[in-house]
């Protein structure tokens, strides 16, 4: 099969023939139709310290995708051959405190699909048949590809409840854009969204954001008056992992308000406890999505809300054929671009 390959640890992808993986009893192997491309798929691109610190080579990348069972193992139960499916990239060990008690995104021994074992930039790609999510509905292969990073905007969209909540949402990446359309699912007043990238922020205007805010322009406090608020922003969804975002998210929350943090920083940062403290403020560090309720969530809101299945689809601005990868990887790197797709039955 061809697959994007890392023979040795370094910068670069190869596009070269790999031997097709075996299903062990518990696995199912998926035909790839489409993969997203992540973020920590061009930090394993590049092979800069965070890579190094993850990953090991020889590897194939690639943890977002969606494809079609053509093998399952003596012991799959109710996964099928025919079946259309993306799959969960955390394969975790079943047997720790966590995962006994259900709670599998926090297993203390997750292995990553795409990182820690063979991924999906590929024709094939085995994963156990619990990591796959079978879709019922009708969804896309472009939709299907980024379940794994809406999957990341559920979770954290609904860590705290939203219903008539005003909602800040610090990074309009794609991530960010889609948890305007989950807030707004889930019922939140007004909406407001940081960046410092125009395209982004005019992505955000049309999926009906109440403010899309440059802070290269323009401070939070200011907007917050043109929205007619009074006291401060009830959640926060850090989504960007830039130095000054949760700061400044920290000084427009309202007194009480939850603060749900998915953006990785890179480096130490700095914010006012002191506030954190007074103003009685919760923050909660989100990672992956909850196995398997995230996933439920996305299912069921695409399958009763056209709006949104119209807005998350509209995250994919670029769709290249596997063959070539180069272009749609440094699409991926332009700040002004949406979700970047592979089609693997273009290679
Ligand atoms: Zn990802
Ligand atoms: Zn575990």
């Amino acid at each position: 099969m061809k697959a994007l390959f890392k023979p040795n640890p370094g910068p670069g992808f190869e596009l070269v023939d790999r031997p097709e993986p075996t299903p062990g009893p518990d696995d199912v192997k998926i035909r790839v139709l489409t993969t997203g491309i992540c973020g920590t798929d061009l930090h394993l691109l590049e092979w800069d310290k965070s890579a190094q610190s993850m990953a090991q080579a020889p590897m194939i990348a690639g943890h977002e995708f969606y494809g079609e069972v053509v093998e399952v193992g003596s012991d799959v139960r109710k996964v099928k051959v025919g079946d259309r499916v993306s799959g969960e990239g955390h394969i975790v060990c079943g047997v720790c405190r966590n995962c006994r008690a259900g709670r599998r995104q926090m297993c203390i021994h997750t292995s990553s699909v795409g990182v820690q074992r063979d991924g999906a930039f590929a024709e094939f790609v085995v994963i156990p048949e619990t990591n796959t999510w079978v879709h019922h509905g009708d969804i896309s292969p472009e939709l299907g590809a980024i379940f794994d990073p809406f999957g990341n905007a559920v979770h954290t969209a609904l860590a705290f409840p939203l219903l008539g909540e005003d909602v800040l949402i610090t990074g309009a990446g794609p991530i960010g854009l889609m948890a305007i359309a989950v807030a707004r699912h889930a019922g939140a007043r007004k909406i407001a969204i940081t960046d410092v990238s125009p395209t982004r922020l005019r992505m955000a205007e049309d999926l009906g954001v109440d403010a899309a805010i440059d802070v290269s322009q323009s401070r939070i406090a200011e907007v917050q008056k043109e929205l007619g608020m009074v006291e401060g922003f009830d959640v926060g969804l850090e989504m960007s992992g830039h130095p000054t975002a949760l700061g400044e998210m920290i000084e427009n929350m309202n007194h009480g308000g939850n603060i749900a943090i998915l953006g990785l920083p890179t480096g130490d940062i700095s914010i006012d406890w002191a506030k954190v403290v007074t103003h009685m403020l919760t923050l909660k560090g989100i990672y992956g999505r909850e196995m398997y309720e995230t996933w439920y969530a996305m299912s069921a809101m695409l399958g009763s809300n056209p709006a949104l299945r119209t807005a998350i689809s509209s995250i994919v601005t670029d769709v290249f054929p596997a063959a070539e990868w180069e272009q749609a990887f440094s699409a991926a790197k332009s700040a002004g671009r949406g979700k970047v797709v592979l089609d693997w039955s273009k290679v």
